[in-house]
Formats: structure tokens, sequence, C-alpha cells
């Protein structure tokens, strides 16, 4: 149905991307303008009709100076509102945007936990074991050259089940819908060990570092405040039984108690 509120929004604020959208709004524009132009000088030669003549030459000056003005202004219009619209989106990616290692922020994985739509969501909470220490040592530089090497780590093994992103610090989490628990494991088990194993070239100095995780579950009747405590809860546990460990929260170990066994041996 025709709705002009909708087509003076369309005409004012434009969500146009692409040149094809522009082309489509210059067209609009010039369409609705000829078609305005037109009617009425149209109606005007028809009811102070001379001849014909007289009316083909005024309907064809209407058509070229609608053509004239719709055009240009139009498209200069467009342009603005497509780089508008472009600098927009590429804000609203910054803020979700973690600046030091280019994963999505604490912002990005917490829509991310909002989303309704999960049968079972895994968190993971991952923390690098006496990263002040690092910092101490060779330098807050070299540290933040530590952060980005272990989120390249962690994106590589965990990015499969979900987000991984950085939720500030020295830590990291993510947020997996609808992976097997199992599998989770047995890829931080896999990613504790790589962590363990790599030499980070960090501002020329080697870094050996580990890291610690907390593992939690939660089903939509649960909130993630409390999924992310239980998570914290069994990072907690990690970092006090020795750190480079991995900790299940006791829904998990309740739930899955094969997968408990696993990770103890992990
Ligand atoms: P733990 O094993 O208990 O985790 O000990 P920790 O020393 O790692 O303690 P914690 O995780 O609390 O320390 C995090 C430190 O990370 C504190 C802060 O100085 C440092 N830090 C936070 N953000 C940054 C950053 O962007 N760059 C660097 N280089 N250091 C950071
Ligand atoms: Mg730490």
């Amino acid at each position: 149905m025709f709705r002009p509120r909708s087509l003076i929004r369309l005409l004012t604020h434009p969500l146009i991307s692409t040149t094809r959208s522009l082309a489509r709004y210059v067209i609009l524009v010039t369409g609705i303008s000829l078609v305005i132009a037109l009617g009425v000088d149209v109606t005007s030669q028809l009811v102070f009709f001379a001849d014909w003549p007289t009316a083909l030459r005024s309907w064809l000056l209407t058509v070229v100076i609608v053509f004239i003005i719709a055009i240009p202004v139009s498209f200069t219009f467009g342009r603005s509102q497509q780089a508008l619209l472009l600098a927009h989106r590429e804000l609203e990616q910054l803020s979700r945007t973690d600046q030091l290692t280019g994963l999505p922020n604490r912002r990005a994985l917490m829509e991310a936990s909002e989303q309704a739509d999960f049968d079972a969501m895994v968190l993971v909470i991952a923390d690098v074991d006496r990263f002040k220490t690092i910092n101490d040592t060779i330098g807050h530089r070299a540290g933040d050259a530590v952060i980005r090497a272990i989120g390249q780590i962690m994106a590589s093994h965990l990015s499969q089940f979900g987000l991984v992103g950085r939720m500030g610090g020295d830590e990291f989490a993510l947020i997996a819908t609808n992976a097997r628990v199992e599998d989770i494991v047995l890829a931080l088990i896999n990613l504790r060990e790589t962590v363990t194993k790599t030499a980070i070239i960090a501002a020329d100095n080697v870094a050996n570092v580990s890291i610690s995780a907390g593992i939690a579950i939660r089903d939509p009747s649960i909130s993630f405040d409390t999924v992310y405590s239980e998570a914290d809860e069994a990072l907690y546990m990690a970092k006090r039984n020795g750190r480079n460990r991995i900790e299940l929260s006791e829904r998990v170990r309740l739930a899955y108690p094969e997968v408990f066994a696993r990770s103890a041996s992990g």
C-alpha cells in the first residue's frame, strides 16, 4: 500500500550503501520530480491552452530542467548519505572491536551472549597466568605483544565454536552456542598445550606464558550473569589449583562427568 510518510522518509533518509542503491535513489528522485513538474506544466498548458507547439515546447523544457536540477542534486545528496552510512557502520564495527588484538571486545561478547536463540551456551573465560610479572620484567609494550599473540592463538583454536574476544586486560572469552562441551574441552586442552609450547617474540624478548581457563554452561533459563560468575569461579579454581589448567563449573561437572575426567587428565 502506498504510504506518503514512508516515501518522504525514503527520499529524506535514504539507506544508500552501494553504487547500485545510489543509482536507484537518483532515478527515484528524478522520476518523482518529473511526475510533479510535468503534472503542473501539463495542467497549466491545457488550462491556458494556446497551441500544441507551445505546449510541447514547454513540456520539453520542463523535462530538460528537471534532469539538469534533479540528477546532480539527488546524486550529491545520495553520495553524502552513502558516506554517512558507511562511516556509521565503520564506527559500529570499531565500537565492537578490541583495538589491541582486533578481536571482538567485551561489548560484542555481551551482545552475542544476549542472543535468545540457543539451546545451550558454553562460556569459556581464559586468563594469562602471572601476566603482571611479564609486564614487570619485559615491559608493557612487550606485554601488549603477548596479549596480541595469545588472542591470535585463542582465535585460531576456538573460533570454529563461536565468538572469541577479549574481555579486557589479559582475559579472553569464548561464547559458543549449540557446540558440544566435549569438543570445546578437547580444543581447550590443545590450546593450553600450544600456548605453553609457543615462544612468543615480544618486542625483542622471548616470553613463555601459560593460560588458565574456566568453563560454564548456560541453558536459556539461566542468566548470563550467573553463567559468567560460574565460569569466573571455575577460572579462579584453575588459578588456585596451580594455574596452566582448565576447570569446569559445578554445573558442567555434574552434567558431563566423562568430560570432567578428560579435563582433569588434560
Ligand atoms: P593471574 O595468574 O592470577 O592471572 O596473575 P596476573 O598477574 O595475570 O594477574 P591479573 O590477571 O589480575 O593481571 C592482569 C594484568 O594485566 C594487570 C594489568 O597491569 C595488565 N594489563 C591490563 N591491560 C593491559 C594491556 O592492555 N596491556 C598490558 N601490557 N598489560 C595490561
Ligand atoms: Mg592473569
